[in-house]
């Protein structure tokens, strides 16, 4: 599922779009995971503005205080070209250009949001990951009392948004604080060590074009693959040595909350 440096890798390689006029939407079905809004077709005949992004919602801001909203779900993706049966929808811009929505698992979502109002998908999110609103001491306060383990709490979205079961395994790992340490019992200094390799880990995951796992479902909006599984310390390396330099112990992966978790019992305290 894409999670947060994969949603902006896209909202990246969407920019080229800014400025554009859109000819005309096809949409191939009556619904992703809901129903297209009615009025999905307003969009024909306006320009792209801007295109912005709220945890892993991308807003596509177009003319005419006009917002197009859509969330990649578990296997949707944007590109240029048609691929197949998949393609759900077909975007047509002025200058003879094309952008495919394909989603083969259909969660994704797209809506409209008309003028500056506050849709009911984003009104609930807690801080950007990446946001000057966000620090080690606002996330110290929010594990606080909280009978979760750290990593179920990393993935609640009130928490932080964004991250998911990759980067809560590849972040703590680098923090070097276990999984399962319950969050109101992570110190100050280890939610400072989280914090800082969440900025870390989140900015090399989006200079690295996001992770494509070996699905093969994500990709970039030009068909490039997302690097950063190159880089991964612990995720899907179950049975491996240890990366840690002065480890030899071996990976392990539990369970949490229904989702894998990969960690160093040894590193990891
Ligand atoms: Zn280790």
């Amino acid at each position: 599922m894409p999670e947060l440096p994969e949603v902006e890798t896209v909202r990246r390689g969407l920019l080229g779009l800014v400025g554009k006029e859109i000819l005309a939407v096809e949409l191939n079905r009556a619904d992703l995971r809901f129903p297209f809004p009615d009025d999905m077709d307003s969009i024909a005949g306006r320009k792209i503005i801007d295109i912005d992004r709220r945890a892993k919602y991308l807003l596509i801001r177009l003319e005419g205080d006009l917002t197009w909203l859509a969330h990649l779900g578990m296997t949707g993706r944007f590109g240029r070209v048609l691929e197949g049966k998949h393609d759900h929808v077909v975007i047509d811009f002025v200058d003879g250009t094309r952008l495919v929505y394909t989603d083969p698992r259909r969660f994704g979502i797209m809506d409209l949001i008309h003028g500056d109002n506050e849709h009911k998908l984003l009104s609930h999110l807690g801080p950007e990951p990446l946001g000057s609103d966000w620090s080690g001491e606002l996330l110290h306060k929010s594990l606080r009392g909280r009978n979760v383990s750290i990593k179920v709490a990393l993935l609640d979205q009130k928490v932080v948004v964004g991250i998911g079961n990759i980067y809560a395994s590849e972040i703590l790992f680098r923090a070097g604080v276990s999984p399962k340490r319950l969050a109101k019992n992570v110190s100050e200094k280890m939610t400072i060590r989280i914090y800082d390799e969440t900025q870390t880990v989140l900015l090399t995951a989006i200079e690295a074009g996001g992770s494509t796992l070996k699905d093969g479902q994500f990709k970039q909006i030009d068909g490039n693959l997302g690097y950063f599984p190159h880089e991964f310390a612990v995720y899907d390396r179950e049975g491996e040595v240890c990366t840690s330099v002065e480890c030899s112990n071996t990976i392990k992966r539990m369970v949490q909350s229904g989702r894998s978790t990969f960690f160093c019992g040894r590193c990891q305290r």
